[in-house]
């Protein structure tokens, strides 16, 4: 009889035997029972955090802040569903005055304009958006994916940086991320609250290049002064503002379905179709144009993307099977998507440099075939976006 099993249908790359992470993703380790670090961390969350607790911790947090700066805290804001529930929980739960800082990476979709336009009005709060120098952020995406293969450098940085400069300039000292890493990799785990630092920057953010780091390498090009939106604060400049940079997730359990339905019944917050994931998950990174090129390039490297995750996260939850996932997998992952067009021209380097660069960053032991490549589908709001870099 032929095999339909997961693990005939997936390449063959040693995977989680509860989820479907293979061995190529960061931080990964498996059990001898060959369930991952991950999955282990979920059964954690679920079983061993006294989240009763935790929720009360949280209340304290709030009247500890509540009242004693103009705002009482900061919530980093792109529009996407993690942010927006955060945001919604941080007003309509908590009570608390937020300011939303948002950090324009220079790829929002129409749709995500569409909801951080309702998200605002329906909240009533207020929002702070900048957006970095383009000639300065092309330069960057060119240097990192050169560098790490990865393109999206200015995008971290950015997103993670400015809101901790604001939280500086306008004596705010408490910020709320959403989703905790140790959601997705093993960097943290739920025992402890996730502070979100410097060093949380060099693990997740940076790719390890701090923005001297860059300065040096685009000597001539960008200076430092044009990398300060990039630059983190001094740790004694946070110490003195006493400063909490924490993730919500730490303190209430991360849902992400049951975030998504409270934000489309409370806000309006709209789904939209991305590259590479199946329409089962309208409201997964609906964010950034350039998304699908992301995953892409991450399946290119690492045999797997964001079906494999988002499929993991229901599986550890009990939503799906791993058969079910597998047949998901090898429907939506590893396509060519037709922004990758898009990209390469604000990139302006030809597809066989791309590919060149993705090939020099493969994690053994993955090693990535372009022949018989499926092309993905057009996306509906590609035509909107600006395609004269
Ligand atoms: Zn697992």
């Amino acid at each position: 009889m032929e095999d339909f099993s997961a693990t005939k249908i997936l390449n063959d790359l040693r995977r989680c035997t509860r989820c479907t992470l293979p061995e190529t993703h960061e931080t990964i380790r498996f059990g001898d029972d060959g369930v991952c670090n991950i999955c282990k961390n979920a059964e954690y969350k679920k079983e061993e955090v006294d989240w009763d607790s935790r929720k009360k911790e949280l209340s304290k947090l709030a009247d500890q802040y509540r009242g004693k700066s103009e705002y009482d805290c900061i919530v980093p804001f792109s529009g996407g569903k993690d942010s927006t529930f955060t945001a919604w929980y941080i007003v309509a739960e908590l009570g608390l005055r937020a300011l939303l800082v948002s950090f324009d990476h220079g790829f929002y979709r129409p749709k995500v304009l569409a909801n951080v336009e309702r998200t605002v009005r329906k909240l009533g709060v207020e929002f702070l958006k900048f957006r970095s120098d383009w000639k300065i952020v092309r330069c960057l995406m060119r240097e990192s994916l050169r560098r790490k293969g990865d393109f999206d450098w200015h995008a971290h940085v950015g997103s993670f940086v400015y809101p901790m400069q604001i939280a500086l300039k306008h004596r705010i000292p408490l910020i709320f991320w959403g989703e905790p890493s140790a959601e997705y990799t093993a960097y943290y785990s739920y025992d402890e609250i996730e502070e979100v630092d410097e060093k949380r920057n060099y693990r997740l953010n940076n790719l390890g290049i701090a923005a001297e780091d860059m300065a040096g390498f685009l000597q001539g090009e960008v200076s430092m002064r044009d990398l300060s939106p990039y630059i983190y604060p001094s740790a004694g400049e946070l110490r003195s503002l006493g400063a909490r940079s924490v993730c919500l997730g730490s303190f209430i359990p991360w849902d992400v379905r049951k975030h998504y339905e409270i934000i489309r019944d409370n806000l309006a917050w709209e789904g939209d179709v991305v590259e590479g994931v199946p329409p089962s998950y309208p409201y997964e990174k609906i964010e950034y144009q350039l998304q699908g090129p992301r995953d892409y390039l991450k399946f290119i490297k690492r045999g797997y993307a964001r079906t494999t995750h988002l499929t993991s996260i229901d599986i550890r939850n009990g939503r799906m099977t791993r058969e079910e996932a597998a047949k998901l997998i090898v429907a939506h992952e590893g396509k060519r998507p037709q922004s990758l067009e898009y990209l390469l021209r604000i990139l302006d380097i030809s597809e066989d440099e791309w590919r060149k660069i993705a090939i020099a960053q493969a994690v053994p032991p993955y090693t990535h075939d372009f022949r018989g490549e499926r092309e993905d589908e057009a996306l509906p709001d590609m035509s909107q976006w600006n395609w004269n870099p």
